[in-house]
């Protein structure tokens, strides 16, 4: 038997391949890695090398086509659909690049809504929670203003306050800054350092380096591979020369 860890996530030879109109995509191969409790890790790569999808699995929005991932010692495959809800639900905050924030509720009720899904947890500490989530993020004074009124920069705030409302152990964060612009960004990633200063565990994408560097650890991907950085640079330069031969060809 393994013995358990003080890793969070064990992810094992993990691979994902999607079937469309009879094309296979792997989107991730071999991919082996541990982030332990608490860790703040980055993870940068190519358009398309599979950083979503890595992110899907992580939070359990999607499984792997093989390969092993244990989540606080615990095999996922294991874990029945129902038990998956709840985890992901009580113990998985998520913060996308698009925001997503739901249109036709109000900055509060977004907030409100992964405490709405919770047993036990009463009307008057839901009030209580979203408050100081919504302070925290700097948007209590915007508690009924819907998010078609609000900046891109104040929409990711409220939703960065959604994903820590149920004080979620892992915080996944899809390119978070993608939409924003610096000063924004800057104010979502202070935001992030402070979670991962209070105990969280953060796992995110990102396409920016002066962002990457925030995280304690950064993980490099390619074509559905985790690689070392100098890999990383190497295998850009093979594609972009490879790109400008075909351009060069089709000129020609
Ligand atoms: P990244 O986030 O790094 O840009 P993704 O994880 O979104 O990359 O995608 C990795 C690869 O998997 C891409 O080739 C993409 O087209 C493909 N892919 C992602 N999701 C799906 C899906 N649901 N069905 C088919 N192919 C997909
Ligand atoms: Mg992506």
């Amino acid at each position: 038997m393994t013995q358990p860890t003080n890793a969070l996530l064990e992810l094992k030879d993990i691979a994902k391949v999607f079937y469309t109109d009879e094309v296979e995509t792997h989107a991730l191969s071999g991919v082996h890695f541990d982030i332990q409790r608490g860790e703040y890790i980055s993870i940068t790569g190519p358009s398309g090398c599979g950083k979503s999808t890595l992110l899907s699995i992580l939070g359990l929005l999607d499984s792997p086509t093989s390969g092993s991932y244990r989540l606080n010692n615990v095999p996922v495959e294991d874990i029945s659909a129902a038990e998956r809800a709840r985890i992901r639900n009580k113990e998985i905050g998520f913060i996308f690049q698009a925001f997503n924030l739901i249109g036709d509720l109000t900055v509060f009720e977004n907030v409100e809504l992964p405490l709405t899904y919770r047993d036990g947890v009463s009307k008057a500490e839901r009030r209580d929670r979203v408050q100081e989530a919504l302070e925290r993020v700097g948007m209590a004074h915007r508690l009924k203003h819907y998010p078609s009124q609000l900046s891109g920069g104040q929409q990711q705030r409220v939703a960065v306050a959604r994903a820590l409302v149920g004080k979620p152990s892992l915080l996944l964060a899809d390119e978070p800054t993608g939409n924003l612009d610096s000063k924004n960004g800057e104010a979502v990633m202070a935001l992030l350092d402070e979670l991962h200063k209070s105990g969280s565990t953060i796992a995110m994408v990102t396409h920016d380096p002066r962002y990457a560097d925030f995280a304690q650890r950064k993980i490099f991907m390619f074509d559905g591979r985790v690689v070392d950085e100098e890999t990383l640079h190497r295998l850009r330069k093979e594609e972009e020369s490879r790109l400008d031969a075909q351009i060069l060809r089709a000129r020609t």
